[in-house]
């Protein structure tokens, strides 16, 4: 007889899941959901928050209905339950009348665990009426900063979705999201009328992700050489700020024998779900996107997450890095960044028509995205100071912990910056300005007269490269601002304090370009498993081998079938038997009965199993 609630979630996590123990904060939402209350759970992406409503939809009566945005990627989540042995079934625009039939008469003949819906659908009289004559478990709904009309992945169904409350109380709601931004947190409350609820919040530390941040000089060239050398055969993704932009790097890759898939909102249906699912089931395809790829991609094994473009605040940036490393083996975070891009951005958020509530709002989000680039500072310190998270130490694993990076007193470099943009009129671009600080007699220098004005030659104790990083800087900083139109540079509002002296600066020394990636120590979440003898590589390939016919048969991404990891422990543990082999993480009774002897005879040769 099984005793009490967490017993019985235990039992399950082993049986269904094939996991011995929980991660970190899992139980806690388990036991409130399962004692019929509300939580708002807030943690990072890879740290297991499915579970947290699977779990009690397979322990209270009735089905879980889970609420998501994301149709394109429902059949996944089904299939990957039902690979388990879980009753789960989807309704969305995808299936024709009788599939939906067929699916809504399994709901109230009470044959399903979980339900996945989208909220407009959910939303209809059909539906609520559906449900309403059924035994409900729960609602999740998950990616639940899609109510947050600040964030980029706003859906303004999500508002509606305080009905539940009033429709079906005692019915316990859990809101999900990765997103960390304070605010966001509250609109998630108040906007569901979570007001019961209870938050739980994780560190949002992503111990296994190596941060970076490179300066831009020949972007495609850095990427290459990047994934080249760091993930060759590995899954990535690359983010980039426009359509355009996307395809002709993926062509780029594509012609450096990558494999590599552009993802964008103007691609056909048809196309990119084509590109995502090759993404989904291969295991080395870059996918080079723009924003519109990625929420709620559950790949475990993206090794990277590439930044071509700078992302326009940090809350999109650690969604977008958080896509890597979700198995928690080592994985990287790389961006490049440059003037231009300081430029891109701020001459974007000046000619924005958003309101100017908004737009303060949006300045305020990228200054802090560009101060995360300038930092001298550990990167992880300051993303998650970022999100409240005070008193973390430098972490040993990002650019600037690795190559200590120095800082100068700038005061005097930005005021000839400064005063140079004075002198020449406030009409020209940096390129010029550098040409007359070194006093370099260019064509277009005699033909404006630069050659005398005072500024003319004062700044030859700094290289181009050098005065480049000054005025990237004060740009970033908004001593310069950006002129809408041209692109030119002006003095920003705070620039008078700084000419007069009222003011000093400590600016970045940026490093020196590196070709390696520089050594750190990779704190990875999970025991490190040795393949790298000839015994172990072998039966690591012939498992993938086998993993790989099984979902094909099937046609279903490999992860599906078992994750790395679990492979892994297959290599490491040798399980002789089927109880050794329900002994390894992620190996499930359904899993088990299904493909464990497969596996037995690949690890022990014919007599195994
Ligand atoms: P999130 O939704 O928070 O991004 P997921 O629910 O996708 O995270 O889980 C991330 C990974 O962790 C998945 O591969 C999942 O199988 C695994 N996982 C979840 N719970 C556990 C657990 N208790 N023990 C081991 N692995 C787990
Ligand atoms: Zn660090």
């Amino acid at each position: 007889m099984i005793a009490t609630m967490t017993d019985q979630a235990h039992h399950i996590l082993k049986q269904t899941f094939g996991y011995s123990s929980f991660k970190q904060g899992q139980l806690d939402v388990i036991s409130r959901v399962c004692e019929g209350k509300d939580a708002i759970v807030l943690m990072p992406t890879g740290s297991g928050k499915s579970l947290c409503y699977q779990l009690p939809a397979l322990i209270r009566e009735g089905v879980g209905v889970v609420v998501s945005p994301l149709i394109a990627l429902m059949q996944n989540q089904v299939d990957a339950l039902k690979l388990m042995g879980i009753r789960a079934a989807f309704i969305n625009s995808t299936l024709d009348y009788k599939a939906v039939t067929a699916v809504e008469s399994s709901v109230v003949n009470n044959r399903l665990d979980l339900l996945y819906v989208a909220p407009e659908r959910l939303l209809t009289d059909r539906c609520l009426d559906l449900l309403s004559r059924t035994k409900i478990a729960l609602f999740a709904i998950d990616e639940a900063h899609c109510v947050s009309q600040w964030g980029h992945d706003f859906r303004p169904e999500y508002l509606k979705l305080s009905i539940l409350k009033e429709k079906f109380p005692g019915v316990p709601r859990i809101a999900l999201t990765a997103t960390a931004d304070m605010v966001t947190r509250a609109e998630i409350r108040d906007r569901l009328i979570l007001d019961e609820a209870r938050f739980f919040v994780s560190s949002f530390d992503r111990p296994n992700i190596f941060y970076r941040v490179a300066l831009k000089d020949n972007a495609r060239r850095q990427l290459l050489h990047f994934i080249k050398g760091e993930h060759g055969g590995e899954a990535g993704i690359v983010y980039c700020l426009s359509r355009k932009k996307t395809e002709t790097v993926a062509a780029f890759l594509q012609q450096n024998n990558i494999r590599a898939l552009p993802y964008h909102a103007g691609m056909s249906d048809a196309s990119r779900l084509q590109n995502q699912s090759c993404f989904l089931k291969e295991d080395d395809v870059v996918m080079v996107a723009t924003i519109a790829f990625g929420m709620g991609i559950d790949k475990p094994n993206v090794r990277f997450v590439a930044h071509m473009d700078l992302p326009k605040s940090i809350e999109a940036y650690y969604q977008e890095t958080g896509r890597a490393g979700r198995d928690g083996e080592p994985a990287d975070a790389w961006m490049v960044y440059g003037m231009g891009d300081v430029i891109t951005l701020r001459q974007m958020l000046s000619q924005s028509e958003a309101s100017p509530e908004h737009k303060h709002v949006e300045q305020i989000r990228l200054n802090a995205m560009l101060g995360y680039c300038e930092t001298t500072a550990c990167r992880r310190v300051t993303l998650l100071k970022y999100f409240g998270e005070e008193g973390h130490k430098p972490c040993g694993a990002c650019d600037t912990c690795v190559d200590e990076v120095k800082s100068f007193e700038g005061t005097i470099a930005a005021q000839k910056a400064l005063s140079c943009i004075y002198r020449t009129e406030q009409r020209f671009g940096a390129a010029h300005l550098i040409d007359v600080l070194l006093g370099n007699n260019t064509e277009r220098v005699a033909r404006f007269g630069h050659d005398r004005v005072s500024t003319f030659g004062i700044g030859k104790e700094l290289s181009t490269r050098a005065w480049h990083s000054v005025f990237r800087q004060l740009i970033a900083m908004g001593y310069i601002a950006v002129d809408m139109e041209h692109g030119s540079l002006k003095l920003g509002a705070e620039s008078t304090a700084l000419l007069k002296g009222q003011r000093r600066i400590q600016l970045r020394e940026d490093p020196e370009p590196k070709k390696h990636k520089p050594k750190a120590i990779v704190k990875t979440t999970r025991e490190d498993i040795d393949i790298s003898d000839v015994s172990s590589r072998g039966l690591w390939e012939n498992l993938r081998e086998l993993r790989r016919e099984i979902a094909a048969k099937k046609n279903l991404p490999a992860y599906m079938i078992f994750h790395d990891t679990t492979l892994k422990a297959m290599v490491k543990y040798r399980p002789k038997n089927t109880m050794e082999l329900s002994r390894i993480p992620g190996v499930g009774d359904k899993k088990l009965a299904q493909y464990g002897k497969k596996f037995l005879v690949v690890i022990n040769g014919e007599n195994g199993g």
